[in-house]
């Protein structure tokens, strides 16, 4: 039952043991970038699920949301909104700070970009502990949004990120353990 694309998909991404510190499993989307076939093929699978849903908006996530989210907005004929880490958008903005597992970080929207009509769809390359897309989806709630769907390349469902979504659906290609 599953699209005969993703295998090739799943090849593509390399994982770096110990990266950015032990213990981390980082999974490396840049090389699945390096691969025309396979990146198309992440980009078809995401447009044939969400083409003639009335998806007005795709938020992107910083910074690997910003690789996936614009061919896929482009393809479905929604516009593209950028969801920044602090102090790099130039426009007046609204905040959502989250916890990591030392500290805490925040995601910023610009004020105007995401309206109440709105239907978005929040688009990152992978789910952890799910409290980016929780900030990404309290932004967009905030200004009176809809959020249709959360979609990201890799889940990693041993950590249920996808419990932290308030009942928001979230689709993946694919889950790494
Ligand atoms: P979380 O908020 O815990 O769901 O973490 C998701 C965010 O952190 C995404 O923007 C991912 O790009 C990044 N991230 C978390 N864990 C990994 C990992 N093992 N490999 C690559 N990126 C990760």
């Amino acid at each position: 039952d599953e699209d005969p694309r993703i295998h090739g998909i799943k090849n593509r991404i390399r994982v770096v043991p110990d990266f950015p510190k032990p213990g981390i499993m980082f999974q490396d989307i840049t090389t699945l970038l390096l691969d025309h076939k396979a990146f198309k093929d992440t980009i078809d699978l995401f447009v044939e699920r969400y083409k003639g849903r009335n998806i007005s908006v795709v938020a992107g996530i910083e910074a690997r949301g910003f690789i996936f989210g614009p061919p896929i907005a482009l393809a479905i004929g929604a516009k593209f909104v950028p969801l920044r880490k602090p102090k790099k958008l130039p426009g007046e903005v609204i905040s959502e700070k989250y916890d990591l597992e030392y500290g805490s970080d925040c995601l910023q929207m610009h004020v105007g970009a995401v309206e109440p009509a709105d239907q978005a769809l929040i688009v990152d390359d992978l789910v952890a502990t799910g409290g980016t897309l929780c900030a990404a989806i309290n932004l967009i709630e905030r200004v009176g949004a809809q959020v249709v769907e959360c979609a990201c390349v890799i889940e990693l469902p041993d950590l249920k990120g996808r419990e932290k979504l308030s009942g928001k659906p979230l689709y993946v290609l694919m889950e790494s353990h």
